[in-house]
């Protein structure tokens, strides 16, 4: 695997390649990273001839100095996941931004809501250093996860309307075994917050269980995630049903149909996760067993 740390040694690998007739996807992480990035590294595989996998901690999308500060990093397991999975580059720059950097994109039809609405400039940080990585790297398709819904959206609307000449890919959201979404923060959880924390995919499977229970409203749904959560300790950021399409908020008095996304954030100690389903076909109140 080559490791770059400089953008220009990057631009003449992914030159040679170009000129080899070889496609390239991309893999953008902020490094920690656990199957859930293997399973998209696996996926980029077989959309392109090379995969490339950026590890860097966006300062920029990051809105609390703390947040930052402890973002976990593991650059030696990173490394040896990353050797094993057989992808080709690794792009780990020391930092992105030039001094008196002042240049942002922004998509805020779709940063306004869920995670937009407490991480003011989360997502002009995202969006401005993925088409930095686009511009770098060029690559034919990126791979984004399900599990950040909104940045995968976003990202797609981003590309498609500033003619980025790449396809964006949204994976599936990979699991443990008590439906958590493998995610870099989870190695943030004491054992007893870890434990917590599953009451967030049995949350979501509940919601699917009532709706396939039958009739029912977003505000019941939201509000039974809701209160499941409080009850196993989170302090909630937001629960919301929203349209897949556009993020647009199901008011709580129409009805909760599948096809809706249901999205949660919630804290667990100072440690925030996210998740979401697509309702009606996640499968998750089958796979989890409901509590006794
Ligand atoms: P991160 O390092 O957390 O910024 O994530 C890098 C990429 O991996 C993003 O596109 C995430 O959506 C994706 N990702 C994170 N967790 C998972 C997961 N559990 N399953 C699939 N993809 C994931």
């Amino acid at each position: 695997m080559k490791v770059f740390h400089e953008k220009e040694a990057l631009r003449s690998w992914r030159a040679a390649l170009r000129s080899a007739g070889q496609t390239l996807a991309l893999v953008p992480t902020m490094g920690a990273l656990h199957r859930g990035h293997l399973s998209l590294i696996a996926r980029a595989q077989q959309e392109a001839d090379a995969v490339l996998v950026s590890i860097y901690v966006n300062p920029t999308q990051f809105n609390r100095a703390n947040d930052l500060a402890n973002y976990p990093r593991d650059p030696e397991g990173d490394r040896q996941l990353l050797e094993a999975s057989g992808c080709d580059a690794l792009f780990e720059p020391i930092s992105l931004y030039r001094p008196g950097h002042a240049s942002w994109v922004e998509v805020p039809s779709l940063a306004g809501t869920l995670c937009g609405r407490t991480r003011p400039g989360h997502f002009r940080g995202v969006a401005t250093v993925v088409t930095k990585l686009f511009q770098i790297a060029q690559p034919e398709v990126a791979l984004f996860g399900a599990k950040d819904l909104q940045q995968a959206l976003l990202l797609t609307q981003m590309a498609a309307d500033l003619d980025m000449p790449v396809r964006v890919l949204t994976a599936p959201t990979l699991r443990e075994a008590d439906g958590l979404a493998m995610s870099s923060r989870n190695r943030r959880l004491t054992p007893a917050q870890r434990l917590a924390a599953a009451s967030i995919p049995r949350a979501l499977a509940g919601a699917e269980a009532t709706l396939r229970g039958g009739t029912t409203t977003a505000g019941t749904i939201t509000d039974a995630v809701t209160r499941r959560l409080v009850d196993a300790g989170a302090r909630i950021d937001y629960v919301s049903l929203v349209r897949p399409e556009d993020l647009l908020e199901i008011p709580p008095e129409s009805p909760a149909t599948p096809g809706l996304v249901l999205a949660i954030a919630a804290f667990f100690g100072a440690t925030r996760l996210i998740d979401n389903v697509l309702l009606g076909s996640s499968g998750l109140d089958e796979a989890l067993a409901e509590d006794p």
